[in-house]
């Protein structure tokens, strides 16, 4: 049901149907005297902020209120799914304004990733979309790495603006905004008791100061994110929760390796070497003859090859090839959303088969 109601705390239209959905709130809250939003409920009540979500097109409209304002953007993106979670669009949205790009989850690289690599390859990437970043940094919001320097330089670069939060679903942008909500409300309770309403509908405006704010503005729903395309229990499984232990495989040519049955390598072409697979250590990992892969892919996807369970075989989009010729060493192949697999030697020819729209891509090695 859309009610007639407006949130009185960030001034969205409320709704009492969908529970992930903006301007949610149960139907007995439309009686109380103070009408919130779920969201703002929980900030107001808890200090917590909860993601809702946003189709592209909904969250260009919202927010182009940030176009016309002096202030700095940070972008959160989840480092395991760099493609699904890049905001492309995001120039278009927010104009001039400055960006500090911020890879989240950091906690879950081996420790032997070189992050300065890893930094500069997120740099490049976010240029060739079109992104013209400050600075970017890779934090946890989960385990606090890397929060004390991006909030020094957040404060830095915001010029004494508004800092606007934004990152598609699953980055992990609650989980960061709490974190800093904790933080400022440790020093001096400076959130229950000023907490004021966005400018913007759906947008929660967190005071930083007298004069600025933290404002979070709603996720951004990217179809292009395996996370919509597989169940949820498969989703904790393809997610990884602790570091990455690389696993290794010693393959020779006209062998596969199966990656759940979510995707697929072959080694067509190439001297015996080691494939690093760097996934969810709760992600197995299955290797075959080239010759039988089609077939045991045909009769074991969903049993052996697993996940995908069968709420994720009836929205999973078939598997797609693309062949790569990788002359150089020491080069990723990734898999969106589920991880990469390192060839440090290299001069081969490789088949990657992955679901249709969420295309692998090469990168240097990070290690
Ligand atoms: P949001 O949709 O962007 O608000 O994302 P959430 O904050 O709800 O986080 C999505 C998932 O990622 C949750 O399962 C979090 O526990 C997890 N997560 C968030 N930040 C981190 C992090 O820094 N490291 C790890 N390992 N997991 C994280």
């Amino acid at each position: 049901m859309n009610t007639k109601l407006n949130c009185q705390g960030c001034g969205v239209h409320l709704q009492t149907e969908d529970k992930e959905g903006i301007g949610y709130a149960p139907k007995s809250a439309l009686k109380r005297e103070e009408v919130l939003c779920k969201r703002c409920f929980r900030l107001k009540h808890y200090n917590e902020i909860q993601d809702v979500s946003l189709t592209d097109d909904d969250f260009l409209n919202m927010v182009s209120a940030i176009r016309d304002t002096n202030a700095l953007v940070v972008h959160l993106i989840d480092i395991f799914d760099v493609e699904g979670t890049l905001i492309k669009s995001l120039p278009r949205i927010i104009g001039d304004n400055p960006i500090i790009l911020v890879g989240n989850k950091v906690d879950l690289l081996p420790k032997s990733t070189n992050k300065r690599k890893l930094v500069q390859w997120l740099q490049s990437t976010a240029k060739d979309a079109g992104l013209h970043v400050k600075e970017t940094f890779l934090i946890s919001s989960k385990k606090g790495q890397g929060i004390d320097e991006l909030t020094f330089q957040m404060e830095n670069h915001r010029k004494n603006g508004d800092v606007y939060i934004v990152g598609t679903t699953n980055v992990g942008k609650s989980t960061f905004i709490n974190r800093l909500i904790k933080q400022s409300t440790g020093e001096n309770n400076v959130i229950t008791t000023s907490y004021f309403p966005g400018t913007t509908l759906g947008f929660i405006s967190i005071p930083l100061n007298n004069k600025s704010s933290l404002i979070d503005t709603p996720g951004i729903v990217n179809r292009q994110q395996m996370a919509h395309y597989v169940s949820e229990h498969d989703l904790k499984i393809i997610t990884p929760d602790k570091e990455i232990k690389p696993r290794t495989y010693q393959l020779n040519s006209q062998q596969t390796l199966f990656l759940g049955g979510l995707a697929r390598l072959d080694f067509i072409k190439g001297e015996k070497q080691p494939f690093v697979c760097y996934f969810s250590n709760h992600l197995k990992i299955h290797r075959t003859k080239l010759e039988n892969a089609d077939q045991l892919y045909k009769n074991q996807i969903g049993d052996l090859l697993f996940p995908p369970d069968l709420e994720t075989l009836e929205i999973l989009p078939p598997l797609t090839e693309s062949t790569y010729r990788i002359t150089e060493k020491k080069k990723d192949i990734i898999f969106p959303g589920l991880g990469w697999v390192s060839i440090p030697e290299g001069n081969v020819t490789v088949a990657v088969h992955t679901p249709k729209g969420l295309a692998a891509s090469l990168r240097k090695s990070l290690l």
